[in-house]
């Protein structure tokens, strides 16, 4: 089955022809889930010990398996965060799993690396790190935090010196920091304690001086990171960047900067302002499978100091320790809580060196119009109120007079007539309805085909 023959040549033809025919679909079905039952009787048995053959396992996906699953990039999907890829970082991930490059270090993957690093740059940039900044692409946001916090946790307890190796740490975020933040805590088995939010889901400066000021000495000398929010997922909100870096240098501690979602919008002049502090960061993430057009999974993972990731998380063994004896090499292993990776930086940064860097900038402008015209058509439409003004792309509303059950009625049918996808979350305790616009092809017009439904 390694060998390539003439049966290899088919199923090589028609899976390049599928990928590129589903690239090309504008806009791509919206498709939908289905049970487990539904799924057992329409693909039915596909793991045999004679295999099925690529040309019928490929028919199961296209028939069945694939229509299965909701299309993401589709221009109506507004729930949690959509995916936008450009089709050249979409057909460039082809190459990548074509190329059998081993991402994790120099001597293997030099080229890629140095190309991945090159998009690394151009995100560091935006946020104002210094040009010694660096990092590495990581799988997604919940990678991104646990290995930037372990990072922090590595510099406290070696300038402690010896002192804190057993001493359980603390971090400090605020009530709308992403659940991925609590769920590295509990990797690291530390502690976290959240500063109250303003009533729009935003870090209140005043409340996190309050708590901090309150902590006990132990408390204090336990605390190894604040994490600050830029913007939050639910309502897209930005935390106070500066005034936190404020808080985190003066208790002498890491400043991680949680842009997983927002920090897209550096690249956008109409909001990029409103980031300002974030060049403070010790370290900062940003996911181009969120708002930078890339396919998933791509998480980058930035350090202002490299070297103490680096101190971090490099694995020692005798079969890897070759791989350290280029002094200056960049290993991306040795930068996050992994080894093996895909060069999953690739895809992005073969489309930011394909379309160039304006291109990013009006793409993620594009669809900030789009989320605050949005915003405009919610606000005057008689059946729906407006929550808040939105401060990137995310828009809360309610439908007025709903409540959960219609709320799920209509998002179900939206979905089954193929229309689009838009689910319900949780704002002050109550359901509402919730739109994250990442998409440039999403237009007004389909925002109004959205409000109309809703009537
Ligand atoms: C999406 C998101 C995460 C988690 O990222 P994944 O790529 O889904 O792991 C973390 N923080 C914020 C603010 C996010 O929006």
């Amino acid at each position: 089955m390694h060998k390539h023959d003439a049966a290899t040549e088919v199923l090589t033809q028609a899976i390049v022809r599928y990928a590129v025919d589903r690239v090309r679909l504008d806009p791509p079905p919206l498709d939908g889930p289905r049970t487990l039952v539904e799924l057992q009787a329409m693909a039915g048995r596909t793991i045999t010990e004679r295999g099925v053959g690529g040309l019928e396992a490929l028919r199961v996906f296209g028939d069945v398996l694939a229509q299965a699953c909701i299309s993401s990039d589709h221009p109506r999907f507004l729930s949690f965060v959509p995916t936008a890829p450009t089709e050249a970082a979409i057909l460039f991930d082809l190459v990548v799993g074509a190329s059998s490059i081993y991402g994790g270090s120099w001597m293997e993957g030099g080229g890629a690396v140095f190309a991945e690093n090159e998009a690394l740059r151009y995100l560091s940039d935006l946020a104002g790190l210094p040009a010694s900044a660096g990092g590495v692409f990581v799988t997604g946001g919940t990678a991104g935090n646990l290995s930037a916090l372990i990072a922090a946790r590595h510099r406290w307890r070696q300038r402690a010196g010896g002192k804190h190796d057993r001493t359980r740490g603390l971090i400090i975020v605020s009530k709308g920091a992403h659940s991925s933040v609590a769920s590295a805590g509990r990797a690291m088995d530390v502690d976290i304690v959240s500063a109250d939010a303003d009533d729009q889901g935003r870090l209140k400066l005043d409340a996190l001086q309050a708590m901090v000021a309150g902590l006990s000495q132990g408390d204090r000398e336990r605390v190894f990171a604040v994490v600050a929010t830029s913007g939050t997922t639910n309502a897209g909100v930005i935390d106070p960047l500066a005034g936190a870096a404020d808080v985190a240098e003066e208790l002498g501690v890491w400043f991680h900067v949680d842009a997983a979602y927002g920090g897209a919008g550096l690249a956008a002049p109409s909001v990029r302002a409103r980031y300002n502090g974030i060049e403070r960061a010790d370290s900062l993430i940003i996911d181009p499978h969120k708002w930078l057009f890339a396919p998933y999974d791509c998480c980058a993972l930035i350090y202002r100091d490299p070297l103490q990731a680096r101190d971090a998380h490099t694995q020692h063994a005798e079969y890897l320790d070759v791989l350290h004896d280029g002094e200056d090499d960049w290993n991306p292993s040795d930068f996050a809580h992994h080894l093996t990776r895909r060069a999953r930086g690739l895809p992005f940064w073969f489309s930011l060196a394909t379309h160039g860097t304006a291109a990013y900038r009006d793409a993620v402008e594009q669809t900030l119009s789009v989320a605050r015209a949005a915003a405009q058509l919610i606000d005057t439409a008689e059946h729906l109120e407006l929550i808040m003004e939105p401060e990137l792309s995310v828009l809360l509303f309610r439908r007025t007079g709903w409540g959960p059950a219609e709320y799920r009625a209509w998002s179900d049918k939206l979905l089954a007539d193929g229309i689009g996808f838009i689910v319900p979350t949780a704002w002050a305790g109550e359901m509402v309805l919730r739109i994250c616009v990442v998409n440039p092809l999403t237009t007004i017009d389909d925002i109004h085909l959205i409000i109309d439904s809703l009537l």
